[in-house]
């Protein structure tokens, strides 16, 4: 690993096997103008391939000694790295910096992951698009239909605003050091004018939260602080169904109907 001890709350694995490496730059397939973004580039394993077929990206680092090793192998030209927690990065900014919707990259730290993807849906209009390697349960609930038992909270949000394609499983052996999870690789494609028209983005996001809170409650009990039984029947949904039972279209049209009241 180059002199590196891996650091676990930086959720340091490093991607070690060519063939995959190749097959996630396959899958993103960059072009010349393209403005890619890299979370985590970690040792640069994703990242010298990025750079090949690019020429140029912005990377988001959080470890100061990595930071430094990548300044020592990739020139200014190549790469512009920004040492920051991409939790807290403003990648709003970046892209109107740069005049053009970002095409964000990486094998992300799983121990941040949903957090992550959250802090990225909040603005789809500057993304073009998401490729991420995750744990490959964690890729599952992202893609999950409703009445399964991987649907949840995850499912929805990120289903109200990109249209998910799981793309391929990584194992443990691809990586250094191996984690104990199969990981899946995700594209993430904003949904654009087909997206549907949520009023109250924090309202929304409060009412998919508590409805799986806990997910045997039906609705009517799940939801009690936010909307009364008459209130779900407006909105044409059963109080007795549960979370799991509505589709991303039904939670939209439940938020929109509360916020209206
Ligand atoms: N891309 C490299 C690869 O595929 O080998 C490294 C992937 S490793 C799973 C995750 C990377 O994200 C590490 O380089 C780690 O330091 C970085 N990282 C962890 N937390 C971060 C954060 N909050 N913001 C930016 N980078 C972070």
């Amino acid at each position: 690993m180059q002199g590196h001890t891996p650091r676990r709350r930086f959720g340091q694995n490093f991607l070690a096997d060519p063939h995959y490496i190749r097959r996630i730059v396959a899958a993103i397939d960059p072009q010349p103008n393209d403005t890619l973004v890299e979370i985590g580039p970690g040792l640069g394993a994703l990242t010298a391939d990025l750079v090949a077929r690019a020429g140029h990206l912005h990377a988001v680092e959080i470890d100061r000694d990595l930071a430094a090793r990548l300044r020592e192998r990739f020139d200014a030209a190549q790469l512009t790295l920004l040492e920051a927690d991409a939790l807290r990065f403003d990648f709003s900014r970046l892209a109107a910096t740069l005049s053009a919707p970002l095409r964000i990259v990486g094998n992300l730290p799983y121990n941040i992951s949903s957090p992550l993807l959250f802090h990225l849906a909040a603005d789809t209009a500057s993304l073009h698009d998401l490729h991420v390697m995750l744990q490959k349960e964690v890729v599952a609930r992202m893609a999950a239909a409703p009445s399964t038992p991987d649907y949840g909270r995850l499912s929805v949000m990120l289903q109200a605003k990109f249209a998910i394609a799981r793309l391929f499983i990584v194992p443990p052996g691809a990586f250094s050091p191996a984690p104990k999870v199969d990981s899946a690789v995700a594209r993430l494609t904003p949904l654009g004018a087909q997206a549907p028209q949520i009023d109250d983005d924090a309202l929304f996001a409060r009412l998919v939260g508590a409805a799986f809170t806990q997910r045997r409650k039906t609705l009517r009990n799940a939801l009690s602080a936010c909307c009364t039984p008459d209130d779900l029947c407006a909105a044409g949904i059963n109080p007795q169904a549960r979370g799991e039972n509505l589709s991303v279209e039904d939670f939209v049209r439940l938020a929109n109907q509360v916020s209206r009241l």
